[in-house]
């Protein structure tokens, strides 16, 4: 069971047995595979503690890379508090701090290790003049066969800076200099193996294992990154395990022959649905979610193109979650452009098509920043993307996902020398992309932690402000409203007028592309594209409120404010009840069609049959049986809903390296 990922070829039993895993968030499984969740996971860490295969073996050691406080559902309410009874039931032996773990304050970092029955390691950030929370530099483990284990904590100093809630003075110290001069102690006191559990970047963790003298230590398992990744650098194994309870790592070492240094061979195990959950375990995680859950398993819509929310495509590309959410806030906030931090989407897996549920959204945009509305400069623009592309290839959060805009970047030029040319989008013709002026102000819809400065965004804090963190809405409440108004995502797949609206492309006319799309019916693809639209209604054919508003007024968003305080933030309603007419294009037919049915159809039973009575059979009959309420008590039906058309998540350009423009 599992994948090898390493071996040395030797045939001893072990004399050492380690499991390692980094950066979990989400206590229950998810719906896709691996599916993950903690009672699998605890599941399976019992069973190389215990199973009679590994009796005659080296007692289990576990070791874990930070970020697990934040962020999920379940720490919005809990800041954190949730995890500890899960992580001890792991049994950890040591851990290293993340940056996420100090999202709620150093203070209350150090309030939940009090709840830890494990020591939290972080050797190289000091806060007034010791190790941050209440951490400890270094701790030493015994094995059950009296191997004396040395283990360090390290983190990188560029995450330091994302962090909200810790102050300016930290003082961060060079990593291979502290391990450099506290690895010894360890070896001193009998360590016979020195493991650095890190919350660092992959070259971060390459670059310290080449600076520290070969012999210093045996082993860095890092964290912060998501992805699965090893190597040898300088004599050091270098391991990172995965995400979120559903990636692990099951090391065996054997001392090596010539007597210095370790072996370890490695194990991959992915934490799938066919691993039985712990049953203990369950019962802790069902009892912190258990409130949550009836409401975040509600759902909210049908995605029909699979959403790639996949760290190592979000942080590195142009990807059509990035572009659809940089939409759907464009498309709100009616501005000139939207930026986002792909930080901001933490789902870190691909949603297949189908349902989305409520806890899909919150998954993947966890953060409680609202979005804002600013003013920004073309000038100014150049300077957040410089920023936003300097730490390509390495998995930043800065990496943007953008809306209205178009940029092409050489990432193998210098930092703040990798933007080749940004055009903005021409209000009067979607379809015009323009060179960035310099010295225009152009609004731009973007995160409050970004306009706070964070990540390298000092620019964006003088910016003028039009909606601010007061008034803006949670990226997670505009998606929900986003489905709410639409039930269904994505669109015919070439409706000309919306989706040309958002995402300029050069389209056929309407019937045609029914026809097209009705004619390719039985691939997935023109499913994936269908969009449904309830066919009396009369929004259908509408333009967006944006095309008509080159810029956005004061008095627009002060309306939208109103709006808002009106009806609270979950209103059942639409994002815009505008009432515009569209420009002399003529309405889609609202006759469903033969070809236009059999996409129903097929979309119908794509989604499973419940979500087709609910989603089509109740839209098309107008049924109004109560069991199909949705999270707001909203039925889907056309009764009180105006429905609008969608916005194409999907990949077109918007951000090209000088290769791809070529
Ligand atoms: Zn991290």
């Amino acid at each position: 069971m599992g994948e090898v990922i390493y071996s040395a070829g030797r045939d001893t039993p072990p004399d050492v047995r380690l499991i390692h895993f980094n950066d979990v968030y989400n206590i229950g499984a998810s719906s896709r595979e691996p599916v993950g969740g903690a009672a699998r996971f605890i599941s399976l860490v019992k069973h190389y503690r215990r199973a009679e295969e590994f009796k005659d073996l080296p007692g289990l050691l576990v070791f874990f890379s930070g970020d697990a406080y934040n962020p999920s559902l379940e720490s919005t309410v809990t800041k954190g508090k949730h995890m500890p009874p899960i992580l001890n039931a792991i049994g950890i032996d040591a851990a290293c701090a993340g940056n996420h773990d100090f999202d709620y304050s150093p203070e209350n970092f150090a309030h939940l290790g009090k709840l830890c029955d494990f020591p939290w390691l972080t050797a190289n950030l000091y806060l007034d003049g010791k190790p941050i929370g209440d951490c400890k530099p270094t701790t030493m483990l015994t094995t059950t066969d009296g191997i004396k284990i040395g283990v360090i904590g390290l983190v990188e100093e560029e995450w330091i800076a994302t962090v909200n809630s810790i102050p300016p003075d930290v003082e961060w110290r060079d990593a291979a200099t502290v391990a450099k001069e506290l690895v010894p102690k360890l070896r001193e006191e009998g360590a016979e193996m020195v493991i650095c559990v890190s919350h660092a970047r992959e070259p971060n963790d390459i670059k310290l294992a080449k600076e520290m003298p070969e012999g210093l230590v045996d082993i860095i398992l890092g964290g912060h990154d998501h992805h699965y990744a090893h190597e040898i650098v300088n004599g050091v194994t270098i391991l990172r395990s995965g995400t979120d309870f559903k990636n692990l790592s099951y090391l065996t070492a054997r001392r090596r022959p010539t007597g210095k240094g370790w072996d370890f061979d490695v194990l991959k195990r992915d934490i799938t649905s066919d691993i039985k959950e712990d049953e203990d375990a369950a019962k802790i995680v069902n009892d912190l979610t258990g409130a949550l859950k009836a409401k975040m398993e509600k759902p909210i819509g049908i995605t029909c193109v699979p959403l790639d929310s996949r760290f190592t495509v979000v942080r590195t590309q142009e990807s059509n979650i990035g572009n659809f959410s940089c939409d759907v806030m464009r498309y709100f906030y009616n501005t000139d452009c939207a930026l986002m931090a792909s930080g901001t989407i933490r789902g870190d897996v691909i949603y297949e098509p189908g349902l989305i549920r409520i806890k899909d959204i919150l998954d993947c945009f966890p953060f409680q920043d609202p979005c804002v509305v600013i003013k920004i400069s073309g000038e100014k623009i150049i300077a957040v993307l410089e920023n936003a592309f300097c730490k390509v290839p390495a998995l930043e959060g800065r990496f943007p996902q953008v809306s209205g805009m178009r940029i092409v970047y050489d990432p193998d030029a210098e930092p703040f020398k990798r933007v080749v040319s940004v055009s903005m989008g021409c209000a009067q013709d979607p379809k015009h992309y323009e060179p960035l002026v310099k010295d225009k102000l152009y609004t731009m819809a973007t995160r409050d932690y970004m306009q706070r400065g964070k990540e390298g965004n000092e620019m964006m804090t003088d910016c003028e402000v039009i909606v601010s963190s007061e008034s803006g809405l949670l990226m997670s409440t505009l998606l929900r409203q986003y489905f709410l108004s639409l039930k269904i995502l994505g669109s015919w797949s070439t409706h000309p007028r919306t989706s040309d609206a958002i995402n300029p492309t050069p389209e056929t006319s309407t019937g045609q592309a029914i026809n097209d799309a009705a004619s390719a019916s039985s691939s997935e693809d023109s499913i994936a594209e269908a969009f449904i639209e309830h066919p009396e209604t009369q929004q259908i054919g509408r333009r967006p409120p944006m095309l008509h508003h080159s810029t956005c007024t004061s008095q627009r968003f002060q309306r939208l404010q109103a709006r808002h305080k009106e009806k609270g933030m979950l209103e059942d309603e639409p994002l815009s009840q505008n009432n515009e007419e569209q420009d002399g294009e003529n309405p889609v037919s609202p006759v469903v069609d033969e070809a236009t049915q059999k996409i129903l159809d097929n979309l119908k039973r794509k989604a499973g049959r419940k979500w087709g009575r609910l989603a089509l059979g109740r839209g098309l009959k107008g049924d109004t049986e109560e069991s199909s309420k949705d999270e707001l008590g909203g039925r889907w039906d056309h009764h009180g809903l105006n429905w609008c058309k969608g916005i194409r998540p999907r990949v077109e350009g918007r951000i090209k390296t000088v290769k791809e423009a070529a």
